[in-house]
């Protein structure tokens, strides 16, 4: 399993510091150069050679989340975690697809991909992520008004709502694995 950390200026010291303890053969790829930086990573990665995991620069993963994407057989799973208000259960911070998963999905699709948004944001009324709160049966697709997306590129900030699509066209769904891991708040928007 290939293992990809991208990161940029914001990077979290935690979150890196992590990485070195539990996954030291990651792959450090600095995407701060341009808006589509991390697509592009991913992009070059998305293949059917090696299942790719994906950890983000403010993700903090702990001993057992490698072994869990390791030892889980299905095809696309996830860690969740909370953010202010929020969690998200479908985003690329902690992430593993398997090879089979990425070669249904031709990596062209990715960009043209419709994004369904109740997926992606779980509102919490009590302070605890709620995962149930995913409607399934929310068919709305919306568009961005992005000037840096296009049909070839996507920027960083739609690049999880994209991946997420392309999937659910084919099938797929994210497995998600407990407990939550830790988002240091502190991500530029
Ligand atoms: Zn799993
Ligand atoms: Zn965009």
């Amino acid at each position: 399993m290939r293992v990809l950390f991208c990161y940029a200026e914001d990077m979290d010291a935690s979150a890196r510091a992590a990485l070195a303890i539990h996954a030291p053969s990651a792959e450090l790829a600095y995407t701060g150069t341009s808006e589509t930086a991390y697509w592009q990573a991913v992009n070059s990665r998305w293949n059917d050679e090696q299942d790719l995991m994906l950890i983000e620069q403010d993700i903090v993963i702990r001993a057992d989340v490698v072994q869990s994407f390791l030892s889980c057989p299905k095809s696309w799973c996830v860690f969740p975690y909370a953010m202010p208000g929020y969690g998200l259960a479908e985003s690329l911070g902690c992430t593993r697809f398997r090879k089979e998963a990425m070669a249904a999905v031709p990596v062209a699709d990715i960009p043209g991909a419709l994004m369904y948004p109740v997926r992606w944001t779980i509102p919490s009324a009590t302070g605890q992520t709620l995962w149930a709160g995913v409607n399934e049966s929310v068919t709305t697709r919306i568009t961005t008004g992005c000037d840096t997306c296009s049909p070839t590129e996507i920027c960083w900030r739609h690049l999880d709502w994209r991946v997420s699509g392309a999937l659910r066209e084919k099938g797929y769904k994210p497995h998600l694995h407990a407990p939550d891991v830790e988002h240091q708040h502190r991500r530029k928007q």
